[in-house]
């Protein structure tokens, strides 16, 4: 169907020149399906229709960009007007103009960039676009996406303009170019070119806002589009009702991160790291770059120093601002950091994505991976130069982090071996934070694995009956006191060929380390001869009065103060494990543990001695319980039965006490 407007309308009229006024009309159709085309769009983005703003600004932003760009080698483009973009309101007249000093269309162009609708081609469009659209009646979510990254991919961005304006008008003049052009459509048919008067090169965009469209001319709508979507535009949007001398700019109008880092002040990036909202605080770091080449993005992130209120919350996700030549898309964009990483925040801003990517889109984009890993690396790599410039300030950051970053040690494989070497653990020996390296440098040398101990906190882990063994020899063993320990530590295994051993799990053999203290228990237990043997009759009678309490009892070779420890069997959960499955699960029950006891104590020697003197039945019946209640109480745990407990305790303290 062929557009019928034959005339160019009087108020188009009145931009042409006495000369210009004698140039015909001429009227082009649109491709063939262009119009059903169109339609489809235009119905499939409606509840989306204020991106038409976006699309416009920025045209006009790559319209300035080019200007100058052409410029720098052809001054004969430029003028003494800087560059800018305005939107200016008509009530009246009910339109809306996005104006731009930037390099204009000639009339060839007019027609190849806007006649022609899906440039690149085609069939394929026509029917994929199609697709979309029956698919938007079973599905109407994820269709919209759908139609959305097609309508991205086939370029046709400045028609989301007839989702607002039944009649658009480009009037334009090519920089350096004399004449000017009216371009006009009402975007169902086809469209007409004329002559046109334009003072100045660039291109007033003049939308006749449909009926109920007229939202798009209050200034508190358009200044909050406008920041929305194109607030950090390298180019200043102004604000002009008709009639209205001083125009007002309604964006910041400098993208921090398109300029030189050294440009950029300490305050500014805070500011700006405020503005985003990514925290009150001064960042920890602000990681400033700009990669060219076979990628091309600029990222502009931080790591904050205090960890968000909603670190934790489950639906809180990795959140990055994305921007394409800085048109904002999303700011929940998690592809770039991995949930690991979900405290930092910042931009990236990239060229190599079309401007109307969907979600879905981004999930599988090639560049937004590539993009993604290379942000990673580089914060892994920043952070790892912090810590040996600066371990103090890394310390501080550790505690805030630690807990999110050991996420990744089994969630990505890929970065494992980087982020073990930015893990910080407390020593026991020193309580101190210290890496996987310092700890593997500070080994004995007979010393083949990395000792640690679960606890729910330092101070309940640097109590425990299961250190005694190792302090007495000075091996540090490091505390692990986040719940995300128990399963990294599994699926890692080892670091540099030491694997990682619980010592509250299997039986630790440190007969090889000599102990460095306490030399009278030491020799005392260097030259023991006692065996189980020795000790069958107690080991025999835990195991009756304990039952299936416990999975065996046995003799301990790290006990040097305590009597007795619970350990778990070498295959069997630690008890914090236990303690993360209970929380999942209030049935969850965890498996027996096995009872150690230290044959050195004078408390197991004593109930050995009334055992073979077969003394004091009851006594030792309730000793034997209060053994296990007393390793049940060292390990966190409260007694099965705590009134059966005091009744134990107050028997065995009145014969104690008792002359
Ligand atoms: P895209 O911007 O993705 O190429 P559009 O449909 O938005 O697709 O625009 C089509 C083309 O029209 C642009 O590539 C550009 O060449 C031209 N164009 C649009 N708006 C302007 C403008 N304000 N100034 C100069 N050229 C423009």
């Amino acid at each position: 169907m062929y557009l019928t407007l034959a005339v160019i309308r009087a108020s188009q009229n009145s931009f042409l020149s006495d000369e210009q006024k004698h140039m015909s009309t001429t009227t082009h159709q649109f491709e063939a399906d262009t119009g059903k085309i169109l339609d489809i769009v235009i119905h499939s983005l409606y509840s989306n229709r204020e991106i038409f703003l976006r699309e416009l600004i920025s045209n006009a932003s790559d319209a300035l960009d080019k200007r100058q760009y052409l410029g720098a080698t052809n001054a004969a483009l430029l003028d003494d007007t800087s560059p800018q973009i305005i939107l200016r309101t008509d009530e009246k007249a009910k339109t809306l103009t996005i104006s731009d000093n930037g390099i204009g269309l000639s009339e060839e162009e007019l027609v190849s960039a806007l006649g022609t609708i899906a440039r690149s081609g085609s069939k394929a469009f026509v029917e994929q676009i199609q697709n979309a659209a029956a698919q938007k009646e079973a599905d109407k979510d994820n269709a919209d996406a759908d139609t959305l990254s097609l309508i991205g991919q086939f370029g046709v961005g400045f028609y989301s303009a007839f989702m607002v304006a039944d009649k658009v008008d480009v009037i334009s003049r090519k920089a350096g170019a004399e004449n000017a052009y009216l371009w006009s459509s009402d975007g169902k048919t086809g469209y007409d070119i004329s002559a046109a008067e334009k003072t100045d090169a660039g291109t007033d965009v003049v939308l006749y806002l449909k009926k109920d469209c007229k939202e798009f001319l209050d200034e508190p709508r358009i200044s909050y589009l406008v920041k929305k979507y194109s607030d950090h535009l390298g180019y200043g949007v102004m604000w002009q009702p008709v009639n209205v001398d001083d125009a007002r700019q309604l964006n910041t109008g400098s993208a921090i991160w398109t300029r030189q880092k050294s440009e950029v002040s300490d305050e500014e990036y805070t500011q700006f790291y405020h503005q985003i909202g990514a925290g009150y605080d001064e960042p920890f770091m602000t990681l400033h770059n700009r990669t060219e080449g076979t990628l091309n993005y600029t990222s502009l992130l931080f790591v904050p120093s205090q960890r968000p209120m909603d670190m934790f919350n489950p639906d809180r996700k990795s959140r990055m601002q994305l921007y394409i030549n800085k048109v904002f898309i999303t700011d929940e964009c998690e592809e770039f950091v991995p949930p690991w990483l979900r405290f930092v925040r910042g931009v990236v801003d990239t060229p190599e994505l079309d401007l109307n990517v969907s979600r879905e889109m981004l999930q599988h984009n090639p560049a937004v991976l590539k993009i993604g890993k290379s942000v990673v690396k580089r914060i892994l790599s920043e952070l790892g130069k912090k810590k040996k410039k600066d371990i103090e300030a890394y310390q501080q950051f550790w505690q805030q982090f630690g807990i999110v970053m050991k996420e990744g040690l089994y969630e990505d494989l890929d970065n494992r071996e980087k982020i073990l070497d930015l893990c910080l653990f407390t020593s026991a020996r020193t309580g101190a934070l210290i890496s996987l390296a310092d700890y593997c440098e500070a080994m004995p040398e007979q010393q083949d694995k990395i000792f640690f101990l679960s606890a729910e906190s330092i101070e309940q882990a640097q109590t425990s009956p299961h250190l005694e063994g190792f302090k007495a020899r000075d091996i540090d063993v490091l505390l692990l006191v986040d719940p995300v320990d128990e399963f990294w530590v599994q699926a890692v295994g080892s670091y540099q060929d030491k694997s990682f051993t619980s010592i509250s799990r299997g039986a630790q053999d440190l007969d090889d380390i000599a102990p460095v203290k306490d030399s009278d228990k030491d020799t005392q237990t260097d030259t023991q001869t006692d065996t189980e043997q020795d000790f069958a009759p107690l080991l025999a009678k835990l195991k009756t009065v304990l039952d299936s309490r416990i999975a065996d009892v046995r003799l301990s070779k790290t006990l040097v103060d305590s009597p007795v420890c619970l350990v778990a069997d070498e295959n069997g959960m630690d008890v914090q494990m236990e303690r993360l499955m209970k929380a999942h699960n209030q049935d969850f029950v965890g498996m027996p543990r096995i009872l150690e006891l230290n044959k050195d104590h004078a408390l197991i020697q004593a109930i050995q001695q009334k055992i073979e003197k077969n003394a004091d039945p009851d006594m030792v019946q309730d000793a034997c319980m209060m053994l296990f209640d007393q390793a049940q109480i060292l390990e966190g745990k409260t007694p099965d039965s705590l009134t059966d407990f005091a009744s134990r305790m107050t028997r065995l303290m009145q014969k104690g006490l008792s002359v």
